[in-house]
């Protein structure tokens, strides 16, 4: 696996000033029932609401699915808080959406970042790279930089909002609006049925704030070392963990039966 060449051609796509068409303006594409699934996606938020509340998150990951549910969140006065996970290995536009997210909305984002001390043995015993070495070691880097914060940001609450899409890949095709895990949680995924086009349709009509690195061909974004841009026609999770073979490019955050993995109550 050549790793140097992933970061040559992060480098490459990042770095350059080199105009691009907006991703509203490449993906905006809004299907025949768009109204509908839009009227679908709020009653989907509102039944989280008022079934759980108090208790339900919207575990954001920043992606422009997710930019989308807090749109509709606010709009609709919902009372389902924001939070997200600062790996502390998230590319500078992420970190910086947190703040215009904040701003955008004036509303409070929570941040739920890994133990430190399992951070700094983690990197001292297998290092920096150790993600490219094996997919084991990458979902234990997943598990201690991801799993165990989750864990910590679902405790005591009894559901949380995801925008996962049945679209996004092959792994997430049977994902449904409402789906309850193994440990009782309820997952609710909005924008199961949503398609691409419908996603950034809403997004260009109601000024949805996003991460600059989706005009900049990254459909799907998550660590800096994990994630490329991707090619025309490429899928649209073909970014993430890209020296991995197709069946393995998942986190651990969404397993099959669609509840959170690893640490949890
Ligand atoms: S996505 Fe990469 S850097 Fe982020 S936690 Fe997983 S292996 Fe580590």
């Amino acid at each position: 696996m050549n790793t140097a060449g992933g970061f040559e051609a992060l480098d490459t796509v990042v770095g350059s000033d080199a105009p691009v068409l907006p991703a509203t303006q490449r993906h905006a594409r809004p299907g025949a029932h768009h109204a509908e699934l839009v009227e679908q996606a709020v009653a989907v938020l509102r039944q989280a609401a008022a079934e759980h509340a108090g208790a339900v998150v919207q575990a954001s990951s920043l992606g422009v699915e997710d930019m989308l549910l807090t749109d509709l969140i606010h709009r609709h006065g919902l009372d389902i808080p924001v939070a997200t996970l600062d790996t502390g290995a998230l590319h500078p536009q992420t970190l910086e959406l947190i703040d215009r997210l904040r701003r955008h909305y004036a509303i409070e984002v929570q941040v739920w970042q890994p133990r430190q001390e399992a951070v700094v043995e983690f990197v001292a015993r297998n290092g920096r790279e150790a993600m490219y070495r094996s997919v084991d070691l990458r979902k234990a880097c997943c598990a201690v930089r991801k799993l165990e914060p989750l864990g910590r940001m679902l405790e005591g609450r009894s559901a949380w909002v995801t925008g996962l899409r049945r679209e996004q890949s092959a792994q997430r095709d049977g994902v449904r609006e409402r789906e309850t895990g193994d440990d009782g949680r309820v997952k609710f995924s909005p924008l199961a049925q949503w398609s691409l086009g419908d996603v950034w349709h809403y997004v260009a009509g109601h000024g949805v704030p996003y991460n600059p690195l989706h005009d900049r061909f990254y459909p799907s974004i998550g660590c800096a070392p994990c994630t490329r841009a991707v090619a025309v026609g490429e899928d649209q999770r073909a970014g993430r963990w890209w020296w991995e073979l197709d069946g393995a490019k998942e986190c651990g955050l969404h397993s099959e039966q669609g509840h959170a993995v690893g640490a949890r109550p």
